[in-house]
């Protein structure tokens, strides 16, 4: 299957339900998207994705969060807590200090469970309600469990989550558990509760929620499509760069996903495409060693390490998507160190911008890529951060100011403040 910019959008098969398929990005085999659960190809066991006979451009776009963009979605309404329609905070500061002509933040810490995983699940969710299915389940780094289990709840569905034992952030747990999903802790690294939960969905103990869920590709979608139209409204242009953190790379193959399909409509020309820049930590970093090494595949790696919980992923999952939407578009693959990260994590906070690590890859990355000369000074660029600070309220102490003990009177106080200036 032709994964190219330019490709015409495939004709449907006569199965299809209004205008919608599923189609194969390895054989192009086409199904129907609703008759039956269906996560990979039935022929050749690679990844599925959403096909529309007609994608539609910015015109089809109204009302607000992600249900704003329904007609470039499979379903006319979802599973909703108001998802979406998040910041694209301007830093004046970081803009200079980075050394680029625009930076804009597209805060996805925003959504209602704190992630932008909230996108691909109320439409995630309500495919699995179209289908039918009773029981819901993800592995998960923390944010996929936390979204799920929101989602889930609300759609009255019963929820089950596989977490790597004691590499999940505590804010992620605690939503987990509120939100009353049942916790299956693993001793094990997220990439084997991964292939764990694949196992469960495939003898139909429950549907699958992770991103090698094509639906959920669908609503993450709408990230890039809101940072096209604010852009655009704010600059007049569309930005020359995105620059995102990477697990799995859903988000990779999603915002891509997206361009293509503003190309095909005719509302986005191949050369504005912003160029996808994926940041990975340095200790988990396959996607970074398959883009340097122009490899067509990614290689797994089995230990991986790093203080940005929510990428420590040594497998990702839709690297067959990703790598085309990084090379196609022009752009590249970073790894930072934890160290790097978390100077960026602080830096975000100075401007009033609370992210949690991983989210803080994307400015770290940049960072790097300005310094080596990879990003010009002349680029208009937009880092995603991907999560709030508080789904990981260790991290975020551990990187900032110490509470420092007082008296409980007013000299004492002031004496402390005058020892410590
Ligand atoms: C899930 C997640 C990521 C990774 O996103 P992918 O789409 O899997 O590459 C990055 N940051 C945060 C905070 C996440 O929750
Ligand atoms: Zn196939």
């Amino acid at each position: 299957m032709d994964l190219s910019l330019t490709a015409d959008p495939p004709s449907a098969p006569t199965a299809a339900r209004e205008g919608v398929w599923l189609a194969c990005i390895e054989c192009g085999e086409a199904s129907p998207p609703f008759d039956a659960i269906r996560y990979t190809c039935d022929d050749c066991g690679g990844l599925l994705e959403v096909r529309y006979a007609e994608p539609v451009g910015f015109d089809a776009f109204a009302g607000e969060g992600v249900w704003r963009y329904a007609d470039a979605l499979p379903l006319d309404s979802g599973v909703t807590i108001q998802e979406g329609g998040t910041p694209l905070y301007r830093v004046p500061e970081l803009t200079d200090d980075v050394g680029v002509e625009t930076l804009r933040i597209k805060h996805e810490g925003m959504n209602p469970t704190g992630s932008f995983k909230d996108r691909g699940m109320t439409v995630g969710v309500a495919v699995a309600r179209e289908l039918g299915v009773e029981r819901l389940a993800c592995a998960s780094t923390g944010n996929t469990s936390a979204a799920l289990s929101a989602y889930g709840s609300r759609a009255g569905m019963e929820t089950l989550v596989l977490l790597p034992a004691g590499k999940v952030a505590a804010g992620k747990v605690a939503q987990a558990s509120l939100h009353g999903a049942r916790i299956l802790e693993v001793d094990g690294n997220f990439d084997a509760c991964l292939d764990l939960v694949q196992e469960l969905a495939a003898r139909g103990e429950a549907y699958l929620l992770n991103s090698l869920n094509p639906f959920r590709l669908e609503g993450q979608k709408t990230i890039g499509l809101e940072i096209l139209e604010r852009f655009r409204a704010d600059h007049g242009t569309v930005p020359d760069r995105i620059v995102l953190p990477v697990g799995n790379a859903g988000n990779t193959a999603a915002l891509y996903k997206a361009f293509r399909e503003l190309v095909q409509a005719g509302d986005l020309a191949v050369d504005d495409v912003p160029k996808l820049t994926g940041v990975q930590a340095a200790g988990a970093a396959p996607m970074v060693e398959a883009i340097e090494a122009g490899a067509d595949a990614v290689r797994r790696w089995d230990d991986v390490e790093t203080r940005a919980t929510a990428i420590r992923i040594g497998n990702p999952v839709n690297a067959p998507k990703a790598l085309p939407g990084i090379r196609e578009t022009g752009g590249t693959a970073v790894a930072v160190s934890d160290a790097a990260i978390t100077d960026a994590q602080r830096a975000l906070a100075g401007a009033g911008i609370g992210v949690e690590p991983a989210s803080a890859a994307s400015l770290a990355g940049l960072r790097k890529l300005r310094e080596d000369g990879v990003v010009g000074s002349e680029e208009d660029v937009v880092c995603l951060t991907t999560g709030h600070l508080l789904k990981d309220p260790d991290a975020a102490a551990a990187a900032g100011t110490e509470p420092e003990p007082v008296p409980d009177d007013l000299d004492g106080v002031l004496s402390h403040l005058d020892d410590r200036t």
